[in-house]
This record gives structure tokens, sequence and C-alpha cells, in this order.
């Protein structure tokens, strides 16, 4: 196993310990006071004003706090993170379920709503909090509560025309390797299911998920497991991120990344095709470059298709067509994502 070695030989080399991805999970910043002295920040020069009573609050690990300049307000990746009183503006048209998932959910803790998919919200915990989120209103306790995975397990074992199910949530990497491990032998067990897809962005945040246990999960000879990672911007892959992501690529996993196109963040044809690039070093490729759903907080990060579609022109007249993300975006009743541009 490409880990054990790479771990082993780190250890040997220099005494150093493999890091716990549990201990750096439980290490967050809860307060926008906390980040603001930390990130050398004043509260007043955040745009909008910092905002410590969010209905969705401030939670971001430390481990990722090292990737964002001290003083720069305006730095990409703290934009994403914190919280600030813009969420608060009413715009009409953003609301609290902008996906109609609701409609979607044949039973508590499943959404069904594309040919042969089905995506199965193992948990409403987040590593981080990312301001953007299209589910921060998402009614996780309705789903989360009671039998807990049977009843999608039970409709899954009816459903024989599913090939492919897609672990989400909430982010299925901030269980623990054992409750995914009792997962995935469930999910091996229904013969029609041939592909297993996990979406998350913990790695992104804590480089460290990607370790040994979770690898040896996706090694698996049941299926050829694929990790779509949420990637948003170049200086979120990390050394340790690429490191460990080419680890599970040489494990056969297939590695994948969606992003979201949010202003201020990655609206820049530089920084995308500066994230293609580094992606690809790392051994993932780039999936979906999303337009963003109209939630409720979200709006002061929305990017009008026209740019949109100018950013992606710009990238296909960059990079090879595989390091073109489709841009997409995700519509109520469609029968897949709608691609404004591929
Ligand atoms: C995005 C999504 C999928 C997967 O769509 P792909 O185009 O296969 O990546 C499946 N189910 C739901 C509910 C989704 O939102
Ligand atoms: S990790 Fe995903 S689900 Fe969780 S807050 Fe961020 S965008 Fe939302």
């Amino acid at each position: 196993m490409a880990f054990k070695k790479l771990a082993m030989i780190t250890q040997e080399a220099d005494g150093w310990q493999v890091p716990d991805w549990r201990r750096l999970q439980a290490d967050l910043v809860t307060g926008v006071g906390e980040l603001c002295e930390r990130l050398s920040l004043r509260p007043d020069q955040i745009p909008g004003g910092a905002d410590d009573d969010s209905a969705f609050p401030l939670r971001v690990p430390r481990r990722y706090l090292d990737l964002i300049e001290p003083g720069n307000p305006d730095d990409p990746l703290l934009l994403q993170i914190l919280a600030t009183g813009r969420e608060r503006e009413a715009v009409p048209g953003y609301n609290a379920d902008p996906l109609d998932e609701s409609r979607h959910t044949p039973v508590p803790g499943l959404l069904h709503k594309y040919h042969g998919r089905a995506l199965l919200v193992v948990t409403g915990a987040c590593a981080v909090h990312c301001r953007y989120c299209f589910r921060r209103h998402f009614p996780y306790q309705e789903h989360l509560s009671g039998g807990r995975w049977q009843q999608a397990l039970d409709w899954l074992a009816r459903r024989t025309d599913i090939n492919e199910v897609i672990l989400s949530g909430g982010d299925p990497l901030t269980l623990s390797n054992r409750r995914l491990g009792e997962l995935l032998e469930a999910l091996a067990a229904l013969p029609h299911l041939r592909r297993l897809r996990i979406h998350s962005r913990t790695p992104v945040v804590i480089p460290e998920r990607l370790d040994e246990g979770l690898a040896a999960l996706l090694a698996s000879p049941r299926w050829r497991a694929t990790l779509v990672l949420h990637a948003n911007h170049p200086r979120e892959i990390s050394p340790a991120l690429a490191e460990r992501c080419r680890a599970l690529g040489r494990g056969g996993v297939t590695l994948l990344n969606q992003s979201v196109l949010l202003a201020g963040v990655n609206d820049d044809a530089e920084a995308l095709a500066s994230l293609s690039d580094a992606l690809f070093e790392a051994g993932v490729l780039p999936y979906y470059l999303h337009q963003l759903d109209a939630v409720a907080g979200a709006a002061h990060f929305a990017v009008p298709d026209a740019r949109a579609r100018d950013l992606h022109a710009a990238l296909r007249d960059r990079l090879p067509g595989f390091l073109v993300p489709r841009l997409a975006r995700e519509e109520p009743g469609a029968g897949s994502k709608t691609v404004l541009a591929g």
C-alpha cells in the first residue's frame, strides 16, 4: 500500500508521527474575533462586517488557516469561510431550498433526481462551513433521524435500476473509517450497484483525512471508487493534499474535482487555469465548475452567466480540453445538470 510506505518512510526519517485527522478536525475556530486575530485582521476591514451571530455559524479547522494570507481581507480562501453581514441581505430569487430537493426525497437521507444514480445524505456534519453552501438551510434533522441509513439501504435494495451510489451530505468524510466501512459493506452487498462515488470538501481543509485506512476502504476490489474533491482555488491544492491525492490515485481511486464559481474567489481565468494545473499535478481531473445555487445568504457570490461563459471560453483557449471543467448549473426539475458550456 503506497500510503503505508509513505507514512513509514517519513516516520523513520525524522520520527514525525502521522497527524491524526480526528484531532485536526476538532481543532476549530468558531469565533469571528479569534479568526480575525489569528489572521491579523480588524473586523471593520471585512466587507459587510464580520458576523458572529449567524444561524450557520463560522466553523473552520485551524489547519485551513495555514493557507490564508494574513492581513488580507479579500483573500479568496478567507471569503469562503468568514461569516459576514452580507449574508443577511434578502435578495429576490434566493431561498432556503433552491433546488427543491425535498421533492426528490423518496426516503429520508436519500435524494433521487437523476437516472441510475442516488445520492445518500450520510451525515449532516461538515469539516468546514462554506459561506456559499447550498445546503446551509438543509433540514438534516428530518433526514437523519430515526432509522439512520436503514431506510435508504432498503430503498436501494429494491431499486435495481440504480447502479451508482453517491455519498454526500454534509460531508461523508467527516465519518470515521469504521462507520464509513460499515456503510460501504452494506452497499457492496447490493449487486446492482456498480459504482461508488464520494463527494467531499474535507480533504481540502484537512488533507490528512485521506489516510491509510480510507485508502484501504476505497481500494476494495468490489468497485472502482471515485472521489470528487471540492476545491475552488489553486491555493487549496497544498503540497500535503497533492501528495495524498497522488497516493490514492496509485491505489486505483479515480479522482475528480468540482468547484463552485464564486465572485471574489475564483471568477478569474488565471485562478481557474492554475486550479486545473494544480489539480492535474495532483492526479485529479476537473469535472464541474458550478454556477452558484440561489440559496439565501449567498447572493454576493453570484457570477452572471455571461461572465461565467467568458471565463469558460478563456479556459478553453488556455488549457487542453481535459483540463477544462464543464460549466454547469443545477436546475430544479431537470433530468441532469444543465451544461452551460462544455
Ligand atoms: C449532482 C447530482 C448527482 C450527480 O450528477 P452527475 O452529473 O452524475 O455528477 C446525482 N444526484 C443528485 C441529487 C445531484 O445533485
Ligand atoms: S462542505 Fe459542502 S455541504 Fe458542507 S458546508 Fe461546505 S459546501 Fe456545504
